[in-house]
């Protein structure tokens, strides 16, 4: 028997999670922010290809078989997803079956934790099963604010982009009118079963208009959905207290591992918004502009004229596509905002400017920490009535998140909670739930809000 050394194992971890071409297969996308998903989905199929949002957390039990409970969660619950969905695409097909027509989408992220590890970690999982080292991973990553080469034609590469980025502010904007709806709605359930009918929709709706120029048929279709929402609401229902949810983006995004959070808070009467899927995308263009930005300076300073050229153009690409971004996400805000006022989303550079502030933390540090303090220090400086974090048990950024805002939100007299999940049901939670929520209400009395 051939020894399998070190060296075979980084060469199989390259060659089977990369940036493949996706052109024939079915892109299997893993579930987070449940409606952001099947758009993204939507959009995939737009341009031809055959895509899919696994079925999620039915797996976690296999996903836990295969790991070793040192792992972040997010990673055992969407290891969970893939090898449930390939065991019943097995056991479905019969003979059919053949691993080699799947591409399963892990993304990752550079810096110091452990997102970047979670598609190898899989990669070596899947080649344990037979046959499923023929499933190929395909990774973008926040190491280049998550372009596609590779993965889309050249030639189709920039309106998927443009497509792609609008259906994930288009998720963004259906969550923010579910949390901004529901706790007002005319009867119970009417708000889920609209929600659920408007992902519909609107996944039809990108998988028609995405590969189209203008893009005008997705937003009149959103405008519908919007101004029927509205009349959910009962004006007599007065305005609640108003909850800042800041965290991890996984586990803040995914109803089941969060068990559904946001549901509780409203259960015990608050009006939550949760940070956007939007924000971390933003967050990467923004970092390359800055790291391009000082490699820039520090290239002039040595006058290296090739190093110069190629930093000046990475800081025009990144600027242009983050001009861009915002230019889109405004777009779309304030077309919404015509008709109902759903919370708009922060700018980095504003985030980044509150840190500086009082030296609190740096972007230098990077991870989410840096977007998770800065947001609950303004939702803070605005009047929100409470912040809650929520993330994996163990995450380190969410940890450093905690003991940084934890005592700036007491000092600042807002009510607030971390809350962290890795699967099980503590019988306690929903209490301290309930006893932030007092506690928001206190404030809310007092205070206001926003
Ligand atoms: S952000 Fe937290 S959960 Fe996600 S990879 Fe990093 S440490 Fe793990």
């Amino acid at each position: 028997m051939k020894k399998v050394t070190k060296l075979d194992t980084f060469r199989v971890i390259s060659e089977g999670v990369g940036r493949f071409n996706v052109q024939g297969k079915t892109f299997l996308i893993p579930e987070m922010n449940r409606i952001g998903s099947h758009l993204l989905a939507g959009v995939f199929n737009g341009f031809g290809i055959n895509s899919k949002v696994m079925e999620t957390y039915e797996g976690l039990d296999l996903g836990k078989e295969f790991t070793s409970g040192k792992e972040c969660f997010p990673c055992v619950v969407t290891l969970g997803d893939i090898l449930l969905f390939m065991k019943k695409e097995r056991e479905r097909l019969g003979n059919g079956f053949n691993p080699e027509n799947y591409m399963y989408f892990m993304p990752e992220s550079d810096g110091p934790c452990r997102f970047g590890m979670y598609n190898k970690y899989h990669r070596i999982v899947l080649d344990s099963f037979p046959g499923l080292d023929r499933v190929k991973i395909a990774t973008l990553s926040s190491e280049d604010a998550y372009a596609l080469d590779g993965l889309i034609p050249k030639e189709q590469m920039q309106d998927f982009r443009k497509a792609a980025y609008l259906s994930m502010v288009v998720g963004d904007i259906l969550d923010r009118l579910l949390w901004r709806i529901r706790p007002y709605e005319r009867e119970e359930g009417t708000t889920d079963k609209f929600i659920d009918d408007a992902m519909g929709l609107m996944t039809e709706s990108f998988s028609k208009h995405s590969s189209e120029k203008n893009l005008s048929g997705i937003f009149n279709d959103l405008v519908v959905i919007v101004e029927e929402g509205k009349e959910i609401i009962d004006p007599n229902i007065p305005q609640k207290p108003l909850i800042g949810v800041v965290g991890e983006i996984y586990v803040r995004s995914h109803l089941k591992s969060n068990q559904d959070t946001i549901r509780t808070l409203e259960k015990y009467g608050a009006e939550a918004i949760n940070a956007s899927i939007a924000e971390w995308v933003n967050y990467t263009t923004y970092d390359q502009v800055r790291l391009a930005k000082i490699a820039l300076k520090l290239n002039l300073k040595r006058f290296r004229l090739k190093e110069i050229k190629e930093s000046l153009l990475k800081y025009l690409k990144y600027n242009l596509t983050l001009f861009y971004q915002y230019m889109q996400q405004r777009k779309v805000y304030r077309i919404v905002r015509n008709y109902i006022n759903i919370e708009e989303d922060h700018k980095i550079g504003h985030l980044e400017k509150v840190l500086k502030k009082n030296n609190t933390f740096s972007f230098e540090v990077g991870t989410e920490a840096c977007l998770s303090i800065s947001s609950a220090l303004e939702y803070g400086r605005r009047g929100y009535n409470g912040v809650v974090n929520i993330f994996p048990f163990t995450c380190m950024p969410s940890n450093i998140t905690s003991s940084i805002a934890k005592p700036l939100m007491a000092k600042l007299n807002i009510p607030y909670i971390d809350i962290s999940y890795d699967g099980s049901f503590q019988p306690g939670r929903e209490a301290a739930i309930r006893t932030f929520m007092y506690q928001a209400y206190q404030h809310f009395k007092i205070q206001g809000r926003p």
